[in-house]
């Protein structure tokens, strides 16, 4: 192989929500030396990438270099598309900043050694919240949360709030609680007017640490082995490639490229592997099978007049939950929100937080640079189409409510499967790729601790490992399990 090979404790893969954590948190140990390696561009001040902190918006439109925009296919004959942040802090630096627990119902479809009280002091440690206190919450923690105050809620906001009190839901003034539901505040990871990722929040300050190296604009094509241990990686950077050697490789390239990643260095179904010409160094058939994430289907609707929206106003301030919908008024239209992505009819967001369908990531060729064929199989069972249905039926109650009435206008009257596959698309959640479980489970790629079974010196940390993804916005329980992996590395 052409170009020098470092040497180090711990390579860690991908620069993002995730990965972030774990350099910054690996690197405590001044005996301990990290390299983390991110493909996206990368930055250190909040001066030199205003884009990435500007949580009002989403950088990922058309011509961003912040995301990477991926063909998919929603349900059979329904192409889409999908992105993912590509950038230091990864989709958690374009992101739509909304950063809200999983709940405990949520931790109950993880192993044991994850329910929810294991995971809530991980949650608490990460977070310094500023509207609220006591046991659920943290006061000291890296990353700040706060909601928008009620007196500065953009105009759809106001009346979709309104309107949910109305129809009797009860009003959830604090999302990030056990197990709530209603309407309130979204928790915003924003702090002096700025979204923070965990790039600022984590690794930003430990740039300084002579045992971190941060290589950005480098690309991982594959890990390398000896025999079935990890023993480093094979990066390509500024034109050239090299070995980052290492005792211990952690996979933080995110849901898509996680198992992308593997499945180019031999650990995936084996069939498939040796149909693209890749010899296995283990079959593990659960790499890139069964990932979840939330349908959402656009509801548009008429604007009567024109929309206000604070010059502080975020995508989005206030969410319904009620069963396993969840319904997100945003602040304005998409061509706003996402500069460049021309979608100029405002909308109400529908998701199905809790689906059956489950999706599927495979090569499209042995070619590496090549984008992965990614099958989302939304809506393939009748509870989830129904769920789809009733939660598109309620935002049309909603938009119809006296709240809205001199706002907006619906433009469905009707609700029917053919409007709601006309306007599905995806919330950008994708979990569960590599998913953890116990060793009777043949789909598990990670075990409880998220080392990769059958390999040595191989761990996942990121949103792959979620057995399915939570009832919430994954971006803050990506954040507690990167917490967590990066105690167990240390222990
Ligand atoms: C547009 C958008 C809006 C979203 N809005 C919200 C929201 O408001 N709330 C919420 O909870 N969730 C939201 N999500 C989802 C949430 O942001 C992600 O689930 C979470 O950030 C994923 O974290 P991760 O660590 O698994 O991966 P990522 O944060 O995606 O990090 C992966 C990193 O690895 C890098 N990488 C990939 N491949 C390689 C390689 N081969 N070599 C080196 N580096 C590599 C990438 O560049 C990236 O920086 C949104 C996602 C998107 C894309």
């Amino acid at each position: 192989m052409a170009g020098p090979v470092r040497a180090a404790d711990v390579v860690v893969v991908g620069g993002g929500s995730s990965g972030c954590v774990v350099a910054a948190r690996l690197s405590e140990d001044p005996d301990r030396t990290v390299v983390l390696l991110e493909s996206g561009p990368g930055y250190r001040s909040a001066a030199e990438c205003s884009s990435v902190l500007d949580y009002r918006t989403l950088p990922v439109g058309p011509r961003s270099p912040y995301g990477d925009t991926y063909g998919i296919e929603l349900t059979p004959g329904i192409p889409s598309a999908m992105v993912r942040g590509h950038v230091l802090g990864g989709s958690g630096a374009v992101n739509g900043a909304y950063f809200i627990r999983g709940t405990a119902p949520d931790f109950d479809r993880w192993p044991p050694s994850w329910s929810y009280e294991h995971v809530l002091p991980f949650f608490r440690a990460l977070e310094t919240d500023v509207d609220f206190e006591g046991p659920m919450h943290g006061a000291t923690g890296p990353v700040p949360v706060r909601r928008q105050p009620a007196d500065r809620l953009s105009a759809v906001s106001a009346a979709f709030h309104l309107a949910a009190l109305d129809l009797g839901f009860a009003e959830e003034a604090d999302k990030n609680g056990r197990d709530g539901e209603g309407i309130g505040p979204v928790p915003l990871n924003v702090g002096d007017g700025r979204r923070i990722s965990t790039a600022s929040a984590y690794l930003l300050p430990a740039l300084d640490r002579p045992n971190l190296t941060v290589d950005v604009d480098s690309h991982v094509v594959r890990v390398l082995f000896s025999g079935t241990r990890a023993v480093g990686v094979e990066v390509d950077s500024g034109g050239a490639r090299r070995a980052v050697r290492a005792d211990r490789v952690v996979l933080a390239a995110g849901a898509v490229e996680t198992p992308v990643l593997l499945m180019h260095s031999g650990i995936g179904p084996a069939e498939h592997l040796r149909d693209n010409g890749i010899r296995p160094v283990t079959d593990a058939p659960g790499v890139g099978s069964d990932f979840s994430d939330h349908p959402e289907v656009g509801l548009p609707y008429r604007v009567r007049a024109p929309l206000s929206r604070d010059a502080t106003s975020p995508v989005l301030e206030a969410v319904l939950n009620v069963g396993q919908i969840e319904i997100r008024p945003y602040t304005a239209s998409f061509d706003v929100l996402v500069p460049g992505s021309g979608q100029p009819v405002p909308r109400l967001g529908i998701g199905v937080m809790t689906p059956e369908s489950r999706g599927r990531i495979r090569l499209a060729s042995p070619h590496r640079r090549v984008r992965p064929r990614i099958e989302y199989r939304y809506a393939e069972t009748d509870s989830d189409r129904r769920a789809l249905r009733n939660g598109v039926a309620l935002g049309v109650e909603l938009l119809r409510s006296p709240a809205f009435h001199s706002l907006v206008e619906p433009i469905w009257e009707e609700v029917s499967d053919n409007e709601v596959r006309a306007h599905l698309g995806t919330s950008q959640h994708l979990c569960g790729s590599c998913r953890m479980g116990n060793s009777d489970d043949a789909g598990a790629v990670v075990d409880e601790r998220c080392n990769v079974r059958g390999i040595d010196g191989l761990t996942i940390a990121d949103t792959s490992v979620f057995p399915v993804v939570p009832s919430r916005g994954p971006h803050a329980t990506a954040v507690m399990v990167a917490e967590r992996v990066s105690t167990f590395l240390s222990g």
